[in-house]
This record gives structure tokens, sequence and C-alpha cells, in this order.
């Protein structure tokens, strides 16, 4: 009855009619009950109260497009926008602490995010469109857990940990250990991402980031990469991480590249033999975006451009 009401409603809206007369919210918006609690302990309490029940409700960009889908049932919402801390920024001695509530726009705004982490400064930006990136938080992103999704890479690649807070107290779990699945972590529906914290890297840390798509905005990803690479004094390769999404049902780090790159200088390394290296250990699917073939061929093509990029930089 519902879905039919909505139906005939928009079909109303596209020839012209009154909005307000074919958009009905209560067709939609079905969910009784909203809390939009003023502190992280009021709200684990009442995610806990509710047995986990409720959806946490940060931008709603992936959140709200699922619940129109009817893609599950909603019986309330938890709503943080007036949770204080969860917007901003800290830069600590050794880190920087990220608040879920951070938008796509703020990190790609933030001098802190562009001087430090400039591969998620860069991820950040090519999220969908304006819109998108104004509403849509890192949080967000992270719980979805998309396997395209452009911010987990980054984070990856520079050693992300999440801190994850319910009434029972909180723990903090390193970024490799997060993701367990496509649109699967190992969060409870008891628990809150309260912190995003990343080590502040130190200098002489370069990075390249590429995101391929079917077109160059508003696009989910058909590939990306996150390549951090540290050098020591000497320019040696102190450490290098190369992270990739849309690759696997999870976002991945190719560790046999740290292996191999670790100890040498950039110079020395063969930057064909490293791009075929990630192409084979990546697990690609056929699907709308590309095959699989297609992904492992971009794969090789997007290491090496992005090791030839840091050769660059570290040069200068
Ligand atoms: C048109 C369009 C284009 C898009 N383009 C892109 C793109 O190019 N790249 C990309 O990566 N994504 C894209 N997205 C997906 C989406 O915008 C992002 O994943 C965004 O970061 C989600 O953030 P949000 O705040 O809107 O999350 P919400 O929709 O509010 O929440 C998403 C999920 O996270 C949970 N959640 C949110 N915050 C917390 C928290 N602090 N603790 C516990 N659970 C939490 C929610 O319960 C929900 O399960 C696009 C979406 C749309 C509609």
């Amino acid at each position: 009855m519902k879905e039919s009401a909505a139906r005939s409603g928009n079909r109303q809206g596209t020839s012209g009619g009154d909005f307000k007369d074919c958009f009905r919210p209560e067709d939609y918006f079905t969910a009784s009950k909203y809390f939009a609690p003023e502190s992280l302990k009021e709200a684990v309490e009442i995610l806990e109260g509710y047995g986990g029940d409720l959806k946490v409700l940060a931008g709603g960009t992936d959140l709200l497009v699922e619940y129109y889908e009817r893609l599950y049932e909603v019986k309330g919402w938890l709503d943080l926008k007036n949770i204080p801390g969860l917007k901003e920024i800290k830069v600590f001695e050794d880190r920087i602490e990220i608040g879920p509530l951070v938008t796509h726009t703020e990190l790609e705004k933030s001098e802190n995010i562009k001087e430090y982490y400039p591969v998620l400064n860069r991820a950040a930006a090519d999220v969908g469109s304006p819109q998108i990136r104004n509403r849509g938080t890192i949080g967000g992103n992270i719980i979805t857990a998309s396997p395209a999704g452009d911010l987990l890479a980054p984070l990856m690649a520079y050693d992300a940990e999440f801190k994850l807070v319910s009434t029972r107290g909180e723990r903090i779990v390193p970024v490799g250990q997060f993701f367990t699945g496509p649109k699967r972590t190992i969060i409870s529906s008891n628990e809150i991402l309260s912190r995003i914290i990343i080590p502040l890297p130190g200098e002489r840390t370069y990075g390249s980031w590429c995101k391929v798509g079917k077109r160059k905005a508003l696009i989910i990803s058909s590939i990306t990469l996150a390549l951090v690479v540290k050098f020591n004094k000497e320019r040696v390769i102190k450490d290098i991480r190369a992270c990739l999404g849309a690759v696997a049902p999870t976002p991945v780090e190719i560790k046999e590249v740290r292996k191999r790159a670790r100890g040498k200088r950039i110079e020395d390394l063969n930057f064909s033999e490293l791009g075929e290296l990630v192409a084979e250990r990546i697990s690609p699917i056929d699907d709308i975006r590309g095959t699989a073939e297609y992904r492992r061929d971009v794969a090789r093509e997007i290491m090496i451009n992005a090791l030839e990029e840091i050769a660059e930089k570290a040069a200068e």
C-alpha cells in the first residue's frame, strides 16, 4: 500500500504537480523513534537500552538511500549531530585524532590533513559531488565499509586505528583488523565509532592517490590506490604501504611490496615488477564497473605511475 502510494506520488511529481501532495514523508519514514543525545555516554546508553536496535545516523548519505530502498527495517534513529567533539580534528605530538562526523569537505579543506595526510585529503576531494561531500562523513564511510569506499585504502596506508565505545568501555582496533567483508566490519550493534586515530607521518613521507572510475565525478570507484612511502635521511625507503580499494571484499595492503622495497632507494626499484606484483596479488571480481582482468591491468599501471610520482617528489 505504502509503496504504491509513493510510486503514484512520484509520477505526479514528474508531471509538474505539487510535490507536497505527492511526497508523503510518512510513507517513507516509518521508524517511530528518534534520539539526538548530547553526550557520547548518553548515546551508548540509549543504544544499549534498545539492544543495538537503533540505526546510528551521521550524514545519512548511505543510510537514507538504503532506507528509501527498503533494504532494512528501521525501528529508530540515533543521531550523533549534537554530541560535542565528534566534528573535531585534533593534532597531538604523535598523532591526529579525527571525529567521525568530520565531513569529506572538511577533510578536503583542513590544512592539517593536507599537510600530514595528502592522500586522505585527495581521496576526500574525489568523493561523490559537493552535496555528498558536505554531508557524508569519514565515520559513515568507514562503517559502511563498501569495498569501493574511497577513504578506506588511504586510512590503511596511514595505519589508522578506530576507537569504538559502548557502555562496557572502549577498544581501539587497527584498520587491518576492522574490515571483514563487503559492508562488514567487527563493530557491534551497541558500539559507536568515536575517533579515527592516525600516527603523524615523519618527515620525508610522500604519498600518491589514484581513483579510477567510469567518469571523473560522482562515480563509484572501479579501483583505488593509496601509496605512502617513508624515506630516511639517506633517501633509503624506511617503509612503504601500497593499499588498494575495490579490488577485493575489503581494502587490502599488498605486503609483498613492503618486503621487496624496504631498505632500497626508490631509483633502484623495478617499477614494472612491483606493478606486476600488485596486479597478481589483488582478487578483483567482474562487475558492472569493470572485469577482473581490466582491474588487474589498471592496478599494474596505476602502481607504476604512483611510484614514478613519488620518485619525482622525493627528488625535489
Ligand atoms: C550520490 C552518492 C555518491 C556517493 N559517492 C561516493 C564516492 O564517490 N565515494 C565514496 O566512498 N562514497 C560515496 N558515497 C557513499 C557515502 O556518501 C559515503 O560513504 C559517506 O562517507 C557516508 O557517510 P554518512 O555520514 O552519510 O553515513 P551515514 O549514511 O549516516 O551512515 C553510514 C553507516 O555508518 C553508520 N555510522 C555512521 N557513523 C557512525 C558512527 N560514528 N558509529 C557507528 N556507526 C556509524 C550508520 O549507522 C550507517 O550504517 C556516495 C553516496 C551517494 C548517495
